[in-house]
């Protein structure tokens, strides 16, 4: 099968399929055989692995996969992709296309039944509307995962990764570092997609911790309290918590408990760690 990492293939096989980009589902296909293999490297996929690919488009980097890993699972939303696979990934056996919304799969039932309810790694380049939200339900929702390696914007990497003190600094760095240790592995230009989108995009890789860096004794309430804390980034930590209407908190428990912790009253909740988030969710529950 003829490599679809070069553009010339990637074309042919579009206008055999006469197939029209779908701007609703983020279609951006990757056309550079470096940063292919750059993930693949990323995600350290060996043969032993079960591999969960979201949003295959045309197959690219399916064929990556396949080359690399035992097996693979590629959910792809569009049915107008569905021969287009079925034709590019025709070599390979070890693959299998599901059409689905990742987001109304059972990705705990599929690694139950294809990896024995073992770690998965996951791999995608991903339509950035999602990129959020199957994060948090692949780190929330108990599925066994052992690495995710994804393209998503370059903004959104940079806000998984930084810590305290950064404008990028916000709920979504603190739920990605909880669960993993996110490393960005590759800067990746417009000019490396079909069609080129607007934006930069980078490719991180988040390793699931063995065990959560932080003791606490309710996640759910420690979700909230980073939620409050940054949903109002302008007004102080005792004000966001105060006005949320997720939590129920009296200012001077908050108060107290910043002061047991060594911490101004004044503080914002973008200049608290992951560990001073943890204490205080703890001290106020
Ligand atoms: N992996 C291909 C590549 O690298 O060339 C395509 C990447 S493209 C950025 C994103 C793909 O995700 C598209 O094929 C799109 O149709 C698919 N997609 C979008 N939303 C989806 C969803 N909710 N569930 C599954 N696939 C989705």
């Amino acid at each position: 099968m003829a490599d679809l990492a070069k553009p010339q293939n990637t074309i042919a096989i579009l206008q055999k399929y006469n197939f029209s980009f779908q701007k609703k589902f983020g279609q951006n296909f990757l056309i550079d055989s470096r940063v292919l293999d750059k993930i693949v490297a990323a995600a350290g996929i060996t043969k032993e692995d079960f591999v969960l690919e979201i949003g295959p488009g045309i197959g690219t980097m399916t064929q990556y996969l396949c080359e690399s890993a035992r097996e693979v699972t590629a959910v792809e939303i569009d049915k107008h992709l569905i021969p287009i696979l079925a034709d590019t990934l025709s070599e390979y056996h070890n693959v299998e296309v599901i059409q689905e919304d990742i987001l109304k799969m059972d990705i705990k039932g599929l690694a139950e039944a294809k990896n024995h309810g073992n770690p998965i790694k996951v791999v995608a380049n991903l339509p950035y509307y999602i990129t959020t939200p199957i994060i948090m339900e692949l780190f929330e929702s108990q599925v066994p995962i052992d690495s995710i390696t994804i393209m998503v914007q370059k903004e959104v990497a940079d806000r998984m990764q930084v810590g305290p003190g950064t404008k990028d600094y916000g709920a979504l760095s603190l739920a990605v570092q909880y669960y993993a240790k996110p490393e960005i592995v590759a800067n990746v230009p417009p000019n490396c997609f079909m069609p080129r989108p607007k934006v930069g995009s980078a490719v991180i890789r988040l390793t699931r911790h063995q065990k959560v860096p932080v003791q606490v004794k309710c996640e759910k309430f420690l979700f909230q309290i980073i939620r409050a804390s940054f949903n109002q980034r302008r007004k102080t930590l005792v004000n966001g918590l105060y006005n949320s209407p997720e939590i129920t908190v009296e200012k001077e428990q908050v108060v107290k408990a910043l002061e047991q912790m060594g911490l101004s009253s004044n503080i914002r909740g973008e200049a608290l760690t992951l560990e001073q988030f943890a204490s205080l969710s703890n001290l106020l529950l």
